[in-house]
């Protein structure tokens, strides 16, 4: 592990255009489950079938209940040492930018600007009918959140099973995953697609692929390297042995 890094560490200095991509296990450290933990926890229901147009049209209540959950559960917890990690080194031009699938708006809560939220954000609602958008303390007040232009549902500002992603995300994380010489996957089981296609974008473009997750992927055989370690010691550990190779330097 550590020669790895030492060797991740070389490779980032060397980057001159590091994308990260992050997923859920990015965020677990800050005490937010993924969908593999919070599986069973959700009335034995997969949050992933609630997480849906389905349920927002036909199973109203607890479409509402789970959003209502996630975003009180947001409102409790804060991005951690990796988030901040990862916003310095784009302040010192190390990372040029980052693609996410996670829904916490941590990213930019840490301070990193040059952000694709592929999934959208759990920060705000909008009407499903005439989409104004209201900051998302509107969908928890009510238990059937209505706009107050047009009466319509509120909906989280989120990408739900069954949706296009956003075309603006879609296409920057597409041109930075293409333009890219060095790209880390940070805690994504890269089952999710269209997302998934980014660090396969990156690869064939000539990039090298690194993946950091506790689990192996169906990605790891093309990788260039893989880490087996924990999202945030594992940024700590290369922002230490950066900093002590740029300060020689
Ligand atoms: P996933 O849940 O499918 O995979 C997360 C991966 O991270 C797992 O393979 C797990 O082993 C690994 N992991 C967990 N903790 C880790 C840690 N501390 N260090 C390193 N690896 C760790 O997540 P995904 O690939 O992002 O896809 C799931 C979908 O879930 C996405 O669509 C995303 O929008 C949504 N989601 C987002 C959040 C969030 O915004 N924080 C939380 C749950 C789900
Ligand atoms: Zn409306």
């Amino acid at each position: 592990m550590e020669k790895k890094l030492s060797l991740l560490s070389d490779w980032i200095i060397e980057s001159s255009s590091l994308v990260i991509f992050s997923g859920a296990g990015m965020s677990t450290e800050s005490g937010l489950p993924d969908f593999r933990s919070s599986k069973g926890l959700w009335k034995n229901t997969d949050p992933r079938k609630l997480a849906s147009v389905e349920a927002l049209n036909n199973n109203t209540k607890n479409f509402y209940d789970f959003y209502k959950m996630r975003i009180n559960a947001l409102n409790e917890v804060k991005p951690h040492e990796g988030h901040f990690i990862l916003a310095e080194w784009e302040n010192k031009n190390i990372v040029k930018h980052i693609i996410t699938q996670n829904v916490d708006g941590f990213h930019k809560r840490a301070g990193s600007k040059f952000v694709s939220e592929l999934h959208g954000s759990l920060g705000i609602c909008r009407c499903n009918e005439c989409a104004v958008e209201y900051p998302s303390d509107k969908l928890i007040e009510k238990d059937f959140p209505t706009c107050e232009k047009c009466s319509g549902k509120l909906r989280p500002g989120v990408v739900l099973f069954g949706e296009m992603l956003p075309a603006d995300a879609l296409e920057k994380a597409d041109f930075e995953s293409a333009n890219s010489d060095l790209f880390i996957v940070i805690g994504s089981s890269l089952e999710v697609s269209p997302a998934n296609y980014f660090p396969v974008q990156a690869k064939k473009s000539g990039a090298k692929l690194v993946i950091v997750n506790l689990e192996s992927t169906h990605l790891d055989h093309i990788a260039d390297m893989v880490i087996p370690g924990k999202t945030k010691e594992v940024l700590k550990e290369l922002d230490n042995q950066i900093s002590l190779r740029t300060t020689k330097e």
